[in-house]
């Protein structure tokens, strides 16, 4: 498609038990894309496509109750918990639109990026990932995804670079590759290294959870 011409934004938001951040998170997100925000950046409609993975707490309902701008709060719900890689491939499967962002939603990936990283798709980068700084969480944590990523390279060859998640943005050519694929459990953050394209990061620094 072309770039420069006004395209559609699919959130992808999984949630498990985030009844206290959500409604920060639903004002938060009303204003960095306010009408004249979607004017201004050429974005022609956005969706949030929740992913409720098995919420106990009233995640499901706060969101369900929102009310800001209409027509934008799609909610799935899974039957249980199934982990943040599944729900995120959930939203991406329903995902619809030209431009896909996947995002948390304890707020540790600020919504104002996806209006940077919107800004270099348009500059033809097809999947633009967010990086860390520097990694906020503990030691221990970060050994786990060293060792993590560290096996995934050995095993697949693929580069993951170590301080970035699963916070960004993809063209919709993006999102149809990795749906192709025949993996049934599927890690998004690496089938998205995996399928190709036009890979850039931007640079952030990821504040604490909310
Ligand atoms: N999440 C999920 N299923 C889970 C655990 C987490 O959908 O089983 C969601 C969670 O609500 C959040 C995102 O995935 O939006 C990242 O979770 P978390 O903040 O716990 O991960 P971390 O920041 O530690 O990487
Ligand atoms: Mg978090």
């Amino acid at each position: 498609m072309d770039r420069a011409a006004a395209a559609s934004l699919d959130l992808v938001i999984p949630i498990y038990n985030e009844e206290r951040v959500l409604p920060v998170l639903l004002e938060r997100l009303d204003e960095v894309f306010a009408p004249e925000v979607l004017a201004a950046n050429r974005i022609s409609r956005v969706r949030y496509r929740f992913v409720d993975d098995g919420s106990r707490d009233h995640s499901a309902a706060i969101i369900a109750g929102h009310t800001g701008h209409p027509g934008r709060v799609v909610l799935y719900r899974l039957s249980r918990n199934f982990g943040h890689p599944n729900a995120v491939s959930v939203g991406l499967d329903h995902a619809t639109g030209d431009t896909v962002a996947v995002l948390d939603a304890d707020l540790q990936d600020p919504p104002e990026l996806v209006l940077e990283m919107l800004a270099r798709w348009r500059e033809g980068v097809d999947v633009v990932f967010a990086q860390r700084r520097k990694r906020k969480e503990g030691a221990v944590k970060r050994a786990g995804y060293w060792a993590f990523y560290r096996l995934v390279s050995l095993l697949s060859d693929l580069d993951i670079p170590l301080d970035s998640g699963d916070f960004c943005l993809m063209d919709r050519r993006v999102v149809d590759a990795m749906r192709s694929l025949p993996e049934r459990l599927r890690f998004p953050r690496i089938l998205r290294s995996w399928v190709g394209f036009e890979q850039a990061g931007i640079e952030y620094d990821r504040p604490p959870h909310r």
